[in-house]
């Protein structure tokens, strides 16, 4: 029988939000202590301005934090850059690594972004490593193909019991409002898992598996049930509690 698998849904602010926006997870944990509280796990990736307060503000909710991104360094000289030790300290428990927007504004290979989840790892943090195809690969029909290289490239041979994340984001998905059909999504779900099954037998089992790629409360429900989707990385809609809360509702 298929292990149970708690569900997670993070939010990923990117570049939005100061001060101001605490405001609205404030707002989220409110709701979300009404009742018997989440059925899954929810994580907000905010801007590293604001991680140290956010997490502050969340710490005793039902909601946790994470960051956006890290160096693979412990630290050093590299100006600009995060580890995620200092991720870690500033309270995060996740890291987002490998997200398509660094993939492409920075350049990040998936040896990088290996060297990253190990960096996370390492700093008893759990890394969300993305994966997702192109438009362009999508319709050249290669989109599996894409996938099943950036997770031999960027997974790690090895991570501890906290475990791993995958979040499939179809490129094209991203901020579009477009999302593929749901038996597109459940034949990439499904491929992911077959590919994780083979080569960490059983480890593979456990980890969570999420879809991103305009998730809204319009849709979250569908994408949500289907067979090894197990929540969700979502942009847009987790800046407002209303709508990251109807998401989360749905998982
Ligand atoms: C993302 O950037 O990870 C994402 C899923 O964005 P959106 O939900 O806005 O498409």
């Amino acid at each position: 029988m298929a292990r149970e698998i708690t569900p997670l849904v993070a939010g990923n602010w990117k570049m939005n939000g100061t001060g101001a926006a605490l405001a609205e997870v404030s707002k989220l944990a409110a709701k979300l202590s009404e009742g018997s509280g989440p059925n899954c796990t929810v994580v907000i990736c905010p801007p590293a301005t604001l991680l140290d307060r956010l997490s502050k503000a969340a710490s005793g909710t039902a909601i946790l934090s994470g960051g956006q991104d890290c160096h693979p360094a412990l630290n050093g000289a590299h100006t600009g850059d995060i580890s995620a030790q200092m991720l870690a300290d500033a309270g995060a428990r996740y890291v987002i690594v490998g997200h398509s927007e660094r993939r492409a504004n920075h350049a990040e290979t998936d040896e990088l972004v290996r060297r990253k989840a190990e960096a996370a790892l390492a700093a008893g943090l759990i890394p969300i490593i993305c994966v997702g195809e192109t438009e362009a690969e999508r319709r050249g029909g290669i989109a599996d193909a894409v996938v099943a290289t950036q997770l031999e490239g960027s997974v790690p041979d090895q991570w501890s019991d906290f475990g791993i994340v995958i979040a499939y984001e179809p490129i094209w998905a991203i901020g579009t409002g477009l999302t593929p059909t749901i038996a597109d999504i459940a034949e990439m779900h499904d491929g992911i898992r077959a590919l994780l099954l083979k080569r960490f037998a059983d480890r593979g089992e456990a980890v969570q598996l999420l879809y991103g790629g305009s998730m809204k409360p319009a849709n979250a429900a569908d994408i949500l049930k289907v067979q090894n989707v197990n929540g969700g990385l979502v942009g847009g809609a987790s800046l407002l509690a209303n709508d990251f809360h109807a998401i989360i509702s749905a998982a």
